[in-house]
Protein backbone atom coordinates (compact mmCIF):
# COMPACT_ATOMS: atom_id res chain seq x y z
CA UNK A 1 0.00 0.00 0.00
CA UNK A 2 1.67 3.84 -0.54
CA UNK A 3 1.10 6.31 1.56
CA UNK A 4 -1.88 8.01 0.04
CA UNK A 5 -4.08 4.91 0.06
CA UNK A 6 -2.81 4.47 3.56
CA UNK A 7 -3.97 7.41 4.48
CA UNK A 8 -7.26 7.02 2.56
CA UNK A 9 -7.56 3.72 4.37
CA UNK A 10 -7.34 4.97 7.69
CA UNK A 11 -9.38 7.96 7.38
CA UNK A 12 -11.72 5.22 6.12
CA UNK A 13 -12.00 2.99 8.68
CA UNK A 14 -11.49 5.86 11.63
CA UNK A 15 -14.30 8.42 10.73
CA UNK A 16 -16.96 5.86 11.72
CA UNK A 17 -18.33 5.76 15.15
CA UNK A 18 -18.53 8.29 16.71
CA UNK A 19 -16.73 10.35 14.37
CA UNK A 20 -18.85 9.44 11.22
CA UNK A 21 -21.22 12.83 12.26
CA UNK A 22 -18.10 15.03 11.97
CA UNK A 23 -17.49 14.54 8.66
CA UNK A 24 -17.85 18.29 7.16
CA UNK A 25 -17.73 19.97 10.50
CA UNK A 26 -16.02 22.93 11.44
CA UNK A 27 -13.49 25.49 9.40
CA UNK A 28 -13.92 29.35 8.29
CA UNK A 29 -16.83 30.38 10.08
CA UNK A 30 -17.93 27.46 11.20
CA UNK A 31 -15.44 26.83 14.06
CA UNK A 32 -18.19 25.96 16.46
CA UNK A 33 -19.49 22.92 15.21
CA UNK A 34 -19.07 19.91 17.05
CA UNK A 35 -15.79 21.18 18.54
CA UNK A 36 -15.20 18.39 21.49
CA UNK A 37 -16.02 16.33 18.98
CA UNK A 38 -13.00 17.40 16.65
CA UNK A 39 -10.77 18.09 20.13
CA UNK A 40 -11.59 14.25 20.10
CA UNK A 41 -10.42 13.66 16.47
CA UNK A 42 -7.61 15.19 17.01
CA UNK A 43 -6.09 13.43 19.76
CA UNK A 44 -7.31 10.39 17.68
CA UNK A 45 -5.16 11.60 14.80
CA UNK A 46 -2.26 12.43 16.95
CA UNK A 47 -2.39 8.91 18.62
CA UNK A 48 -2.48 7.17 15.02
CA UNK A 49 0.92 9.68 13.88
CA UNK A 50 -1.32 11.95 11.62
CA UNK A 51 -0.80 15.15 12.65
CA UNK A 52 2.40 17.59 11.92
CA UNK A 53 3.65 14.63 9.38
CA UNK A 54 6.64 17.18 8.16
CA UNK A 55 8.36 17.65 11.56
CA UNK A 56 11.38 15.36 12.28
CA UNK A 57 10.60 12.25 13.69
CA UNK A 58 12.10 13.32 17.33
CA UNK A 59 9.98 14.96 17.78
CA UNK A 60 7.01 12.98 16.87
CA UNK A 61 6.51 13.88 13.54
CA UNK A 62 7.57 11.56 9.94
CA UNK A 63 9.65 13.36 8.41
CA UNK A 64 7.13 13.42 5.27
CA UNK A 65 8.11 14.77 2.48
CA UNK A 66 6.08 17.86 0.91
CA UNK A 67 4.61 15.38 -1.49
CA UNK A 68 3.44 12.37 1.18
CA UNK A 69 2.24 16.02 2.84
CA UNK A 70 0.11 17.10 0.10
CA UNK A 71 -1.43 13.71 -0.30
CA UNK A 72 -2.40 13.63 2.76
CA UNK A 73 -4.03 17.23 2.90
CA UNK A 74 -5.94 15.94 -0.42
CA UNK A 75 -7.57 12.42 1.04
CA UNK A 76 -8.13 14.21 4.26
CA UNK A 77 -10.16 16.89 2.16
CA UNK A 78 -11.69 14.18 -0.20
CA UNK A 79 -12.86 12.35 2.99
CA UNK A 80 -14.55 15.77 4.35
CA UNK A 81 -12.81 15.36 7.51
CA UNK A 82 -13.44 17.65 10.22
CA UNK A 83 -11.47 21.06 9.88
CA UNK A 84 -8.81 20.49 12.13
CA UNK A 85 -8.44 22.34 16.11
CA UNK A 86 -4.68 22.22 16.08
CA UNK A 87 -3.75 24.07 12.81
CA UNK A 88 -2.60 26.81 14.21
CA UNK A 89 -0.19 24.58 16.62
CA UNK A 90 0.77 22.28 13.86
CA UNK A 91 1.22 25.13 11.32
CA UNK A 92 2.58 28.49 12.94
CA UNK A 93 3.68 27.44 16.16
CA UNK A 94 5.36 24.14 15.79
CA UNK A 95 7.34 25.08 12.76
CA UNK A 96 8.37 28.26 14.76
CA UNK A 97 9.60 26.77 17.80
CA UNK A 98 11.78 23.68 15.41
CA UNK A 99 13.14 26.34 13.81
CA UNK A 100 13.94 29.02 17.25
CA UNK A 101 12.87 27.29 20.28
CA UNK A 102 15.61 25.93 23.02
CA UNK A 103 15.97 22.01 23.22
CA UNK A 104 13.43 22.45 26.62
CA UNK A 105 11.11 24.27 24.62
CA UNK A 106 10.44 21.72 21.53
CA UNK A 107 10.85 18.90 24.00
CA UNK A 108 7.72 20.96 25.89
CA UNK A 109 5.64 22.46 23.61
CA UNK A 110 5.45 20.35 20.74
CA UNK A 111 4.71 16.49 21.88
CA UNK A 112 0.88 18.80 23.42
CA UNK A 113 0.32 20.03 19.81
CA UNK A 114 0.90 17.21 17.97
CA UNK A 115 -0.96 15.09 20.45
CA UNK A 116 -3.68 17.53 20.25
CA UNK A 117 -3.55 17.92 23.85
CA UNK A 118 -2.94 21.56 23.99
CA UNK A 119 -4.45 24.46 21.35
CA UNK A 120 -2.59 27.24 20.70
CA UNK A 121 -3.70 30.80 19.19
CA UNK A 122 -2.29 33.73 17.65
CA UNK A 123 -1.56 37.04 19.83
CA UNK A 124 -0.31 39.41 16.73
CA UNK A 125 -3.09 42.53 16.13
CA UNK A 126 -3.90 45.11 18.01
CA UNK A 127 -6.39 47.66 17.90
CA UNK A 128 -3.22 50.06 16.88
CA UNK A 129 -1.47 46.93 15.55
CA UNK A 130 -2.51 44.85 12.39
CA UNK A 131 -1.40 45.51 8.76
CA UNK A 132 1.33 47.89 10.44
CA UNK A 133 2.60 44.94 13.17
CA UNK A 134 5.21 46.86 14.10
CA UNK A 135 3.16 49.19 16.21
CA UNK A 136 2.38 46.79 18.98
CA UNK A 137 1.71 48.24 22.01
CA UNK A 138 1.14 45.21 24.60
CA UNK A 139 4.24 45.37 27.28
CA UNK A 140 5.95 42.69 29.25
CA UNK A 141 8.41 43.22 32.13
CA UNK A 142 10.37 40.27 33.98
CA UNK A 143 9.17 40.17 37.30
CA UNK A 144 10.62 37.56 40.17
CA UNK A 145 11.78 35.21 37.45
CA UNK A 146 8.44 36.10 35.11
CA UNK A 147 7.12 37.73 32.45
CA UNK A 148 3.65 39.96 33.66
CA UNK A 149 2.39 41.04 29.65
CA UNK A 150 -0.38 44.10 29.80
CA UNK A 151 -2.25 44.85 26.87
CA UNK A 152 -4.63 44.47 24.56
CA UNK A 153 -5.16 42.08 21.35
CA UNK A 154 -7.64 41.78 19.04
CA UNK A 155 -8.79 39.21 16.07
CA UNK A 156 -7.77 36.26 18.13
CA UNK A 157 -8.94 33.25 16.35
CA UNK A 158 -10.11 30.61 18.38
CA UNK A 159 -8.41 32.45 21.79
CA UNK A 160 -11.65 30.66 23.60
CA UNK A 161 -10.88 27.73 23.39
CA UNK A 162 -6.64 27.81 23.42
CA UNK A 163 -4.33 26.55 26.42
CA UNK A 164 -1.57 28.88 25.18
CA UNK A 165 -0.88 31.94 22.77
CA UNK A 166 2.07 33.25 20.85
CA UNK A 167 2.30 36.72 21.85
CA UNK A 168 4.37 39.45 20.64
CA UNK A 169 4.93 42.27 23.24
CA UNK A 170 6.82 45.44 23.82
CA UNK A 171 9.86 44.08 26.42
CA UNK A 172 12.29 47.05 25.79
CA UNK A 173 10.59 50.06 27.61
CA UNK A 174 10.99 53.40 25.03
CA UNK A 175 11.63 50.92 21.82
CA UNK A 176 10.12 51.68 18.62
CA UNK A 177 9.07 49.95 15.84
CA UNK A 178 10.60 46.09 14.97
CA UNK A 179 12.93 46.94 18.13
CA UNK A 180 12.23 45.65 21.36
CA UNK A 181 9.73 43.06 20.83
CA UNK A 182 9.78 39.80 22.05
CA UNK A 183 7.61 36.49 21.04
CA UNK A 184 6.08 35.39 24.22
CA UNK A 185 4.40 31.89 25.09
CA UNK A 186 1.81 32.52 27.06
CA UNK A 187 -0.73 30.38 29.05
CA UNK A 188 -4.38 31.56 28.14
CA UNK A 189 -5.91 29.46 31.85
CA UNK A 190 -5.05 32.16 34.21
CA UNK A 191 -6.16 35.13 35.86
CA UNK A 192 -4.84 37.77 33.95
CA UNK A 193 -6.27 37.08 31.04
CA UNK A 194 -9.46 37.90 29.55
CA UNK A 195 -10.97 36.49 26.39
CA UNK A 196 -14.14 38.12 25.22
CA UNK A 197 -15.34 36.86 21.91
CA UNK A 198 -16.58 38.87 18.84
CA UNK A 199 -19.72 38.15 16.87
CA UNK A 200 -18.89 38.23 13.16
CA UNK A 201 -21.19 38.54 10.58
CA UNK A 202 -21.86 34.75 10.56
CA UNK A 203 -23.60 35.45 13.47
CA UNK A 204 -20.88 32.89 15.42
CA UNK A 205 -17.72 34.06 17.34
CA UNK A 206 -14.84 32.65 16.56
CA UNK A 207 -12.56 35.50 16.98
CA UNK A 208 -11.74 37.23 20.20
CA UNK A 209 -10.31 40.49 22.14
CA UNK A 210 -7.90 39.39 24.46
CA UNK A 211 -6.99 41.12 27.74
CA UNK A 212 -3.97 41.04 29.59
CA UNK A 213 -3.61 42.54 32.91
CA UNK A 214 -0.38 41.44 34.56
CA UNK A 215 -0.79 37.73 32.66
CA UNK A 216 2.67 35.68 33.51
CA UNK A 217 4.73 33.67 32.09
CA UNK A 218 8.05 31.87 32.93
CA UNK A 219 10.93 33.78 32.12
CA UNK A 220 11.88 31.07 29.97
CA UNK A 221 9.18 30.92 27.41
CA UNK A 222 10.52 33.27 25.20
CA UNK A 223 11.40 32.15 21.60
CA UNK A 224 14.62 33.68 20.14
CA UNK A 225 16.21 36.20 22.23
CA UNK A 226 14.22 38.59 23.68
CA UNK A 227 14.11 41.90 22.02
CA UNK A 228 14.39 40.37 18.60
CA UNK A 229 10.93 39.01 18.19
CA UNK A 230 10.10 40.50 15.26
CA UNK A 231 12.00 37.84 13.34
CA UNK A 232 10.57 35.50 14.79
CA UNK A 233 7.05 36.74 14.38
CA UNK A 234 7.72 37.18 10.57
CA UNK A 235 9.43 33.47 10.80
CA UNK A 236 5.65 32.22 11.56
CA UNK A 237 3.81 34.41 9.19
CA UNK A 238 6.17 32.42 6.71
CA UNK A 239 4.06 29.82 7.73
CA UNK A 240 1.20 30.49 6.53
CA UNK A 241 -0.33 27.89 4.08
CA UNK A 242 2.09 25.51 2.90
CA UNK A 243 1.17 21.58 2.10
CA UNK A 244 -2.36 22.32 3.13
CA UNK A 245 -2.85 24.32 0.12
CA UNK A 246 -3.88 21.91 -2.29
CA UNK A 247 -6.22 20.54 0.62
CA UNK A 248 -7.96 23.76 0.64
CA UNK A 249 -8.85 23.66 -3.17
CA UNK A 250 -10.45 20.50 -2.89
CA UNK A 251 -12.71 22.06 -0.59
CA UNK A 252 -12.88 25.31 -2.74
CA UNK A 253 -13.95 22.64 -5.32
CA UNK A 254 -16.73 20.61 -3.21
CA UNK A 255 -18.04 24.72 -2.78
CA UNK A 256 -18.15 25.51 -6.26
CA UNK A 257 -19.98 22.14 -7.23
CA UNK A 258 -22.59 23.07 -4.83
CA UNK A 259 -22.50 26.52 -5.79
CA UNK A 260 -23.60 24.97 -9.97
CA UNK A 261 -26.06 22.72 -8.30
CA UNK A 262 -27.97 25.35 -7.02
CA UNK A 263 -27.93 27.20 -9.74
CA UNK A 264 -28.92 24.70 -11.85
CA UNK A 265 -31.97 24.09 -9.13
CA UNK A 266 -32.46 27.66 -8.44
CA UNK A 267 -32.78 28.69 -12.67
CA UNK A 268 -30.19 31.30 -11.79
CA UNK A 269 -28.21 28.77 -14.44
CA UNK A 270 -30.19 29.92 -17.61
CA UNK A 271 -28.72 33.45 -17.35
CA UNK A 272 -26.08 33.69 -20.00
CA UNK A 273 -23.52 36.23 -17.41
CA UNK A 274 -24.18 34.09 -14.59
CA UNK A 275 -23.03 31.02 -16.72
CA UNK A 276 -20.52 32.73 -17.78
CA UNK A 277 -19.14 33.75 -13.63
CA UNK A 278 -19.38 29.76 -13.15
CA UNK A 279 -17.04 29.04 -15.88
CA UNK A 280 -14.81 32.05 -15.42
CA UNK A 281 -14.77 30.74 -11.71
CA UNK A 282 -13.94 26.94 -12.47
CA UNK A 283 -11.62 27.97 -14.69
CA UNK A 284 -9.92 30.17 -12.62
CA UNK A 285 -9.81 27.04 -9.65
CA UNK A 286 -7.67 24.89 -12.17
CA UNK A 287 -5.43 28.09 -12.86
CA UNK A 288 -4.94 28.26 -8.35
CA UNK A 289 -3.96 24.58 -9.10
CA UNK A 290 -1.25 24.76 -11.24
CA UNK A 291 0.13 28.03 -9.24
CA UNK A 292 -0.21 25.76 -6.42
CA UNK A 293 2.16 23.20 -7.90
CA UNK A 294 4.50 25.56 -8.34
CA UNK A 295 4.55 27.05 -5.22
CA UNK A 296 5.18 23.56 -4.02
CA UNK A 297 8.66 23.31 -6.02
CA UNK A 298 9.73 26.32 -4.38
CA UNK A 299 9.01 25.66 -0.97
CA UNK A 300 10.79 22.23 -1.68
CA UNK A 301 13.57 23.82 -2.74
CA UNK A 302 13.82 25.30 0.41
CA UNK A 303 12.51 29.22 1.07
CA UNK A 304 9.49 30.48 0.13
CA UNK A 305 9.55 33.00 -2.16
CA UNK A 306 6.67 35.60 -3.54
CA UNK A 307 4.91 32.61 -4.74
CA UNK A 308 3.06 32.91 -1.31
CA UNK A 309 1.90 36.26 -1.55
CA UNK A 310 0.64 35.70 -4.70
CA UNK A 311 -1.06 32.37 -3.82
CA UNK A 312 -3.02 34.30 -0.86
CA UNK A 313 -3.74 36.93 -3.06
CA UNK A 314 -5.45 34.72 -5.91
CA UNK A 315 -6.81 32.32 -3.16
CA UNK A 316 -8.54 35.10 -1.10
CA UNK A 317 -9.91 37.11 -4.07
CA UNK A 318 -11.16 34.28 -6.35
CA UNK A 319 -13.10 32.71 -2.63
CA UNK A 320 -14.58 35.73 -2.17
CA UNK A 321 -16.20 36.46 -5.79
CA UNK A 322 -17.41 31.96 -5.34
CA UNK A 323 -19.46 34.04 -1.84
CA UNK A 324 -21.10 35.90 -4.26
CA UNK A 325 -21.60 33.62 -6.70
CA UNK A 326 -23.12 31.35 -4.17
CA UNK A 327 -25.64 34.65 -3.35
CA UNK A 328 -26.36 35.13 -7.20
CA UNK A 329 -26.91 31.24 -7.49
CA UNK A 330 -29.46 31.02 -5.17
CA UNK A 331 -31.64 33.83 -6.00
CA UNK A 332 -33.94 35.33 -3.57
CA UNK A 333 -33.61 32.39 -1.23
CA UNK A 334 -30.26 33.31 -0.81
CA UNK A 335 -31.68 36.64 0.87
CA UNK A 336 -33.20 34.94 3.85
CA UNK A 337 -32.50 32.97 7.08
CA UNK A 338 -33.86 29.64 7.20
CA UNK A 339 -34.72 30.27 10.80
CA UNK A 340 -34.08 32.12 13.80
CA UNK A 341 -32.34 33.15 15.49
CA UNK A 342 -29.42 33.35 12.32
CA UNK A 343 -29.83 30.31 11.02
CA UNK A 344 -27.54 30.50 7.88
CA UNK A 345 -27.28 28.00 4.98
CA UNK A 346 -23.47 27.04 4.12
CA UNK A 347 -23.87 29.19 0.96
CA UNK A 348 -25.29 32.15 2.99
CA UNK A 349 -22.44 31.40 5.11
CA UNK A 350 -19.61 30.98 2.40
CA UNK A 351 -20.94 34.51 1.11
CA UNK A 352 -20.67 36.28 4.40
CA UNK A 353 -17.08 34.79 5.61
CA UNK A 354 -15.14 34.87 2.74
CA UNK A 355 -15.50 38.39 3.29
CA UNK A 356 -12.53 37.74 5.97
CA UNK A 357 -10.24 35.59 3.66
CA UNK A 358 -8.99 38.98 1.84
CA UNK A 359 -8.53 40.75 5.62
CA UNK A 360 -6.49 37.68 7.51
CA UNK A 361 -3.36 36.54 7.23
CA UNK A 362 -2.13 40.04 5.50
CA UNK A 363 -4.99 41.56 3.54
CA UNK A 364 -4.64 42.17 -0.15
CA UNK A 365 -3.34 45.11 -0.02
CA UNK A 366 -0.17 44.04 2.06
CA UNK A 367 0.11 41.33 -0.10
CA UNK A 368 0.27 43.63 -3.38
CA UNK A 369 2.68 46.00 -1.53
CA UNK A 370 4.96 43.13 -0.62
CA UNK A 371 4.18 41.64 -4.55
CA UNK A 372 5.17 45.29 -5.62
CA UNK A 373 8.27 45.97 -3.32
CA UNK A 374 9.57 42.45 -2.82
CA UNK A 375 9.27 40.85 -6.49
CA UNK A 376 8.79 43.78 -9.25
CA UNK A 377 11.30 46.33 -7.18
CA UNK A 378 8.90 48.70 -7.61
CA UNK A 379 9.63 52.20 -5.59
CA UNK A 380 7.93 52.20 -2.02
CA UNK A 381 4.83 54.06 -1.35
C1 LIG B 1 -11.26 36.11 10.34
C2 LIG B 1 -10.05 36.78 10.89
C3 LIG B 1 -9.23 36.08 11.75
C4 LIG B 1 -8.11 36.70 12.30
N1 LIG B 1 -7.33 36.01 13.19
C5 LIG B 1 -6.27 36.61 13.78
C6 LIG B 1 -5.50 35.93 14.78
O1 LIG B 1 -5.77 34.77 15.11
N2 LIG B 1 -4.47 36.59 15.36
C7 LIG B 1 -4.14 37.86 15.02
O2 LIG B 1 -3.18 38.38 15.57
N3 LIG B 1 -4.86 38.55 14.08
C8 LIG B 1 -5.91 37.95 13.46
N4 LIG B 1 -6.67 38.63 12.52
C9 LIG B 1 -6.35 40.02 12.27
C10 LIG B 1 -5.75 40.29 10.90
O3 LIG B 1 -4.42 39.86 10.87
C11 LIG B 1 -5.89 41.80 10.67
O4 LIG B 1 -7.26 42.08 10.56
C12 LIG B 1 -5.17 42.24 9.42
O5 LIG B 1 -3.78 42.13 9.59
C13 LIG B 1 -5.52 43.69 9.05
O6 LIG B 1 -5.32 44.52 10.14
P1 LIG B 1 -6.46 45.54 10.66
O7 LIG B 1 -7.73 44.75 10.80
O8 LIG B 1 -5.93 46.23 11.86
O9 LIG B 1 -6.69 46.55 9.49
P2 LIG B 1 -5.75 47.80 9.09
O10 LIG B 1 -4.32 47.37 9.17
O11 LIG B 1 -6.18 48.96 9.92
O12 LIG B 1 -6.13 48.01 7.60
C14 LIG B 1 -7.35 48.69 7.20
C15 LIG B 1 -7.36 48.75 5.69
O13 LIG B 1 -6.24 49.51 5.21
C16 LIG B 1 -5.45 48.76 4.31
N5 LIG B 1 -4.03 49.06 4.52
C17 LIG B 1 -3.36 49.07 5.68
N6 LIG B 1 -2.07 49.37 5.50
C18 LIG B 1 -1.90 49.54 4.17
C19 LIG B 1 -0.78 49.86 3.34
N7 LIG B 1 0.45 50.05 3.86
N8 LIG B 1 -0.98 49.96 2.02
C20 LIG B 1 -2.21 49.75 1.46
N9 LIG B 1 -3.31 49.46 2.21
C21 LIG B 1 -3.15 49.35 3.53
C22 LIG B 1 -5.74 47.30 4.65
O14 LIG B 1 -5.50 46.44 3.55
C23 LIG B 1 -7.21 47.37 5.02
O15 LIG B 1 -8.01 47.32 3.88
C24 LIG B 1 -7.80 38.03 11.96
C25 LIG B 1 -8.63 38.73 11.08
C26 LIG B 1 -9.74 38.13 10.55
C27 LIG B 1 -10.61 38.91 9.60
Amino acid sequence: MNFREEVRAWLEANLTGEFAGARGLGGPGREHEGHELRVAWERRLGAAGWTCLGWPEEYGGRDASLSDQVAFHEEYARANAPARVGHIGEGLIGPTILEYGTEEQKRRFLPPIRSGEELWCQGYSEPEAGSDLAGVQTRAVLQGGEWVVTGQKVWTSLAHVADWCFVLARTEPGSERHRGLSYLLVPMRQPGVEVRPIMQLTGTGEFNEVFFDGARTAAANVLGASGEGWRVAMATLGYERGASTLGQQIGFRRELQTVIDTARRTGAADDPVLRDRLVRAWLELEIMRFNALRTMTSLSAGEPGPEVSIAKLYWSEWHRRLGELAQAAQGREGLVARGEPYDLNDLQRLYLFSRADTIYAGSSEIQRNIIAERTLGLPKG
